[in-house]
């Protein structure tokens, strides 16, 4: 097979879920088979549940896969977070244990970034890891980790240098979440779900073969798995559950059945399933029809347009060896508007219909569900003012904001913090 020609990848896919596809096969099963063919995260290396395939093959591999009816690998932190990052700076040790273990949907992870005074300025953190002989002991508060509840490991960012400027003294770090150390509290959203959690590490233990990248170089670690965010050639986008526990032994009909009854907006928005509920709430209430509508129901297609070819060209560059510049920024924004627009389209069309909650209302009460998560769009992974300020200063040239750059050159210990 030519790897190169998306025609030949989609022949050969094709016939391989043919003649594997069986959606009464236990969940475990049928996504070690995706992950042992190639096919779960076609993009990814060879080994890791992929073929090593160019954008254009990727995505004729996972157009078979859709055509096919058949399901999509496992999804979340652990596939759009961990993995690459993992694949970018692991050792070979650590990318034999933990890679397998995530493509096969064993083991879920969370992401330990944001603190309660360390948002926005991330660098500021102040969670702590000290060496004591071969182990790192932590220290320290998370907060608004997604998932973090039923997560086995987290990719955790902490300070091991306070004398170094903010962004010099932080090392990254693969921790067991399944230990005496982490404790892990949830958090009741607007949403009425309770998908992120605080996270507090009292004397949380780390084996030094789980640091992940060079001591101190946290900071640059972080930012490639912060860009790999979006990567639209992320397989695992659009059918599976984003969060959550998963019975392994269930079969795929029965878990994808649970799936799309579970009214939670969170995995609505990240695996983009938003636009058929779009289409169910226009078509219901008849609202196609209305010219200002249509409308906008074209921009919003021609959103989806810019944000794909956008999130292409931030994926070639992380395929060719590079970080994506800000133009996963101006992605990040966009899928905030989109995220509004798409709210308002339908809140409109279903009129007072709209303000019913919960199973009786319209979409089976889906559709408010992920009215009701789009504000954290604009929050989560950075806020829009931020993705602005990275635009401005990265993109236009404008100048940084007013003593940024002497805070950078200060040891973090002497910085004011409330
Ligand atoms: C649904 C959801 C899921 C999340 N999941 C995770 C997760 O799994 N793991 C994790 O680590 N974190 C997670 N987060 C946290 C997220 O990364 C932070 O909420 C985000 O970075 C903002 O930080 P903050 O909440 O501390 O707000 P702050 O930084 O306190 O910001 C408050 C306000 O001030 C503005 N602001 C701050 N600094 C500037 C500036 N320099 N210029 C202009 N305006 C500024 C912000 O835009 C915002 O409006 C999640 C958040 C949400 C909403």
């Amino acid at each position: 097979m030519n790897l190169n020609n998306p025609e030949a990848v989609k022949i050969d896919a094709a016939q391989w879920f043919a003649e594997h596809w069986d959606p009464d096969m236990p969940l475990g099963v049928w996504w070690q088979l995706l992950a042992d063919a190639g096919w779960a995260f076609p993009s990814w290396p060879e080994g890791f549940g992929g073929r090593g395939l160019s954008s254009g093959p990727t995505k004729a591999a996972i157009q078979a896969r859709r055509e096919a009816g058949a399901f999509g690998p496992p999804n979340g932190v652990a596939t759009f977070l961990a993995a690459p990052t993992i694949m970018h700076y692991g050792t070979q040790q650590q990318q034999a244990k933990y890679l397998p273990r995530i493509v096969n949907g064993q083991d879920i992870w969370c992401q330990l970034f944001s603190e309660p005074g360390a948002g926005s300025d991330m660098a500021g953190l102040s969670t702590k890891a000290i060496r004591d002989g071969e182990e790192w002991v932590v220290n320290g508060q998370k907060v608004w980790n997604s998932g973090a509840q039923w997560a086995k490991y987290g990719i955790l960012i902490a300070r091991t240098d306070p004398e170094k400027p903010k962004h010099r003294g932080i090392t990254y770090f693969l921790i067991d979440m399944e230990q005496e150390g982490v404790d892990v509290r949830p958090l009741r959203e607007m949403t009425g779900d309770a998908a992120f959690n605080e996270v507090f590490l009292n004397d949380a233990r780390i084996a030094e073969d789980d640091r992940l990248g060079d001591l101190g170089d946290g900071w640059r670690v972080a930012m490639t798995t912060l860009s790999h965010e979006r990567d639209p050639d992320n397989a695992g986008m659009g059918e599976t559950a984003a969060f959550g526990a998963v019975d392994l032994d269930m079969s795929v009909r029965d878990h994808s059945t649970s799936i799309s009854s579970k009214n939670d907006g969170f995995s609505l928005a990240l695996s983009g399933g938003v636009s058929k509920v779009l289409d169910d709430v226009t078509s219901q209430f008849d609202a196609a029809t209305d010219p200002g509508t249509r409308q906008r129901l074209a921009r919003i297609l021609e959103m989806r347009r810019s944000a794909r070819w956008s999130g292409m060209r931030a994926a070639a560059k992380i395929k060719a060896g590079g970080q994506p510049g800000p133009e996963v920024s101006t992605l990040k924004l966009l899928g905030s508007d989109m995220g509004r627009e798409i709210r308002d389209v339908g809140l409109e069309a279903m009129g007072p219909y709209g303000m019913l909650y919960g199973e009786d209302a319209p979409t089976d009460g889906l559709f408010h569900a992920y009215s009701m998560f789009t504000p954290a769009q604009s929050i989560a992974g950075g806020s829009d003012e931020v993705q602005r300020n990275i635009v401005g200063e990265r993109v236009l040239g404008l100048p940084r904001e007013p003593g940024e750059k002497e805070q950078r050159e200060l040891p973090w210990s002497d910085l004011p913090r409330s």
